[in-house]
């Protein structure tokens, strides 16, 4: 047996990175969750060769303060939460100081930020953990995150991404979730020089509907509301007709973070069980909002999947609501909403 030894801090940075940062998409998912978080209201993302060699993503949210950027950089490092208790009540995107730590772990860095009310910004280069410039300059209020040649000090990892097209789609998805998931927020996403997607912020759900999927999907929507003293939910969901073999069509989002649950799939699946064939799945854009302490999304690093305190009552009322939709029942909560 080898002799046991401590890792250095760069071997551990690098493991660690892995746990967040597993493609470029990761890496746009943090930033604009980080942006979201700051309370930028405009977001641009633009990629080259589906990120792989280039991201970046220009804010207009509160800016980080000069002596506080390489702090930001070291793990577990946030100003979202302050002790466990915290997680109970966290309502931002982010929590565990982990992103730009990993990002930096793995990529090259380049960020120009000023806070609001700053003579001036910063420009702070930070490549494979290590720190090669920070500067005064110049700067728009907000934050730019210029990311480029993911993995470049990992070729195992660099190995594992797919083609620049796939890694592309996935980002292309992601910007979609974020759209749907504020849509008061104008999000611009360009990739190769095109742009891809581009909102306007102004709340109307619809609107972006129609920008992500088209005429057809926009005129066969019915509206959503729903809900008991838990739990409200709204959105749009697809008549019957519009169909997909995969569940690619359904989104939903819980307290403006899109996820993955089995248990609101099966929930929105069994209520359009007696409309559909086996093995197609419907059309929705659903937002389900809840008190966060009924909710724990502590439960993986890249925090798509949560566990609900109360399972059953979400997948009832979900069913419920659709299936009054569905079954042209009155489309008005039976029980009044709790504010
Ligand atoms: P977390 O989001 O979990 O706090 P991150 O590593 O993603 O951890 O970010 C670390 C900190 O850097 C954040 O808590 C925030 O204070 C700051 N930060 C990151 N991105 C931005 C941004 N776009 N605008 C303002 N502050 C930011
Ligand atoms: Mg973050």
């Amino acid at each position: 047996m080898p002799k046991i030894e401590l890792l250095t801090q760069e071997t551990i940075d690098k493991i660690a990175a892995g746990e967040v940062i597993e493609r470029p998409s990761s890496v746009v998912k943090e930033l604009v969750e980080n942006a979201l978080d700051a309370g930028a209201n405009v977001i641009t993302v633009e990629i080259k060769d589906g990120g792989i060699s280039f991201i970046r993503i220009t804010d207009n949210g509160c800016g980080i303060e000069k002596d506080q950027i390489p702090l930001a950089f070291l793990r577990h490092s946030t100003s979202k939460i302050r002790s466990v208790e915290d997680l109970l009540t966290v309502s931002s995107l982010g929590f565990r100081g982990e992103a730009l730590s990993s990002i930096a772990a793995v990529a090259q860095v380049e960020l120009i930020t000023k806070p609001v009310g700053a003579l001036m910004g910063v420009r702070y280069v930070i490549e494979g953990s290590k720190e090669k410039a920070k500067e005064e300059i110049g700067a728009p209020d907000g934050t730019t995150f210029l990311i480029r040649n993911i993995f470049y000090n990992t070729p195992a990892r660099r190995k594992f991404l797919k083609t620049a097209q796939t890694e592309g789609s996935y980002i292309s998805g992601l910007m979609e979730h974020m759209a749907l998931s504020h849509p008061n927020v104008a999000f611009k996403f360009i990739a190769n020089n095109q742009t891809k997607l581009q909102t306007s912020g102004n709340g109307n759900i619809k609107e972006i509907i129609y920008h992500i999927y088209g005429r057809d999907i926009t005129a066969a929507l019915m509206e959503i509301h729903g809900g008991n003293e838990e739990i409200t939910i709204h959105g749009f969901v697809g008549k019957p007709v519009v169909t997909r073999g995969n569940r690619n069509f359904e989104n939903y989002f819980i307290n403006g973070r899109y996820i993955k649950s089995r248990l609101i799939s099966k929930s929105i699946e069994d209520a359009y069980k007696n409309f559909m064939m086996l093995h197609q799945y419907p059309f929705t854009v659903l937002y389900l909002e809840m008190d966060g302490q009924l909710l724990d999304v502590n439960v993986h690093p890249a925090k798509m999947e949560l566990r609900f305190q109360n399972g059953e009552g979400v997948y009832d009322c979900l069913r419920r609501t659709l299936e009054d939709a569905l079954y042209h029942k009155d489309l008005i909560p039976k029980v009044p909403v709790a504010e």
